[in-house]
């Protein structure tokens, strides 16, 4: 096969070998259903045991017990949104910022729709939240306060153990952060926050698409969201996909050293250098602070150019990248949340996210600073 360089990791990651292993025997022999209670049974709903623990320990969760499986970082998210408004009828209005990933904004977009009321925490040109707002914001009618610990276009972190606190002191909110781009990247430690609910999903971190988690602290006022069965304590109906799970355990296990990321913050940091020093009218997208920033990512607009014709370029030569969030590659619209960061359009339309990933080299980096400039230049010469 010929080279393939993938700094898209923020879409979604390869499956680490180790965790298809550990997969591959609930996919044959052991199909049992984890709520029998033969001995087909048994072993499975071990090894789900198993998975909820590592998935505790990847975000510090005080007991395995406060981790409910669900079917992708999205689904963890519409849950934490509709499950408290549910269990909170009497309260309408939610706090979130402008910079969520779709399976919060649009959620809160259609809260609106129908009645509710959100306020949309701005963010400035770092792409960052101000907690002043925050506090601001709050009212006795807010339900939940949602905002994410990473932001997975530009990799901003976002104060969310701070913003919880300050949602705690001035307000009955439950406290949501979707950490689906952090889980894995960063070191979580819920033991020492206020944080109530936490969303993550295993495709981003080296485990298998389909399924996610959402941490629950006890006590926190939310409703189920699938309604059936009495699985997940009763909060999430439908027969464990086993597979699935044990394979985002196996993934959250390999994941909560996250000094594995020492090595991929050093190469990303050396791509995103020398292509701000090296391509005229280059600019980083996020916080220059890079510890305000997730080790992985850089995101940067080459203005006056287009960001899916550099995308194409480069995929010609076997290097994926995205622009902007996944999602929104069939728009042609800008980002929504370079918009929201004041991003000028000729700089959004030629943004590039570059997510790098454990099995990312430094000879990727390599060949990518060997051909960028030249992309670059070259479709800046076709557009004059
Ligand atoms: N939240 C964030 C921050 C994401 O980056 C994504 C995926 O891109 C999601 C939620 C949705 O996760 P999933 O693809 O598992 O539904």
């Amino acid at each position: 096969m010929a080279r393939l360089i993938y700094f898209d990791n923020n879409a979604t990651t390869q499956l680490a070998l180790e965790v298809f292993e550990v997969m591959r025997p609930f996919l044959t022999d052991e199909f049992g259903n984890a709520s029998s209670a033969h001995q087909r049974g048994r072993s499975v709903r071990k090894a789900v045991s198993n998975a909820r623990g590592h998935v505790a320990d990847l975000v510090g969760a005080a007991k395995p017990d406060e981790i409910f499986f669900t079917s992708c970082g999205t689904e963890s998210d519409n849950w934490a949104i509709r499950g408290v408004l549910s269990a909170r009828s009497e309260m309408r209005h939610i706090v979130t910022t402008r910079v969520e990933h779709e399976a919060i904004r649009n959620v809160c977009a259609n809260h609106e729709k129908s009645g509710g009321e959100v306020t949309w925490l701005e963010v400035d040109e770092n792409g960052m939240t101000d907690l002043d707002d925050l506090k601001r914001s709050l009212c006795k009618d807010t339900a939940i306060v949602s905002m994410m610990l990473a932001n997975n276009e530009t990799g901003v972190l976002f104060p969310v153990e701070e913003a919880a606190r300050v949602v705690k002191e001035n307000s009955s909110a439950v406290f949501h952060t979707d950490a689906v781009n952090a889980a894995g990247k960063v070191a979580i430690d819920l033991k020492k926050s206020q944080i109530d609910l936490l969303s993550v999903s295993g495709h981003k971190f080296h485990g298998p698409k389909g399924v996610g988690a959402l941490y629950v602290r006890p006590g926190t006022a939310i409703d189920s969201f699938l309604i059936g069965g009495g699985q997940e304590h009763g909060l999430r109906a439908g027969t464990e996909a086993v597979h699935q799970i044990v394979g985002l355990g196996e993934a959250a296990r390999l994941a909560q050293d996250v000094s594995a990321m020492d090595r991929v913050r050093k190469i990303r940091d050396r791509l995103e250098d020398a292509i701000l020093k090296t391509i005229p009218n280059a600019y980083l997208n996020g916080s220059s602070d890079r510890n305000d920033r997730l080790p992985n990512t850089s995101n940067i607009s080459f203005e006056n150019t287009n960001g899916e014709a550099i995308l194409a370029r480069l995929d010609e030569i076997g290097v994926c990248v995205s622009t902007g969030s996944a999602c929104n590659s069939d728009s042609h619209s800008t980002s929504a949340v370079l918009q929201a960061m004041n991003v000028p359009y000729s700089r959004a339309m030629g943004s590039i996210r570059f997510s790098l990933g454990r099995y990312n080299t430094d000879e990727d980096v390599d060949f990518v600073l060997a051909w960028l400039p030249a992309i670059v230049e070259n479709l800046r010469a076709m557009a004059r």
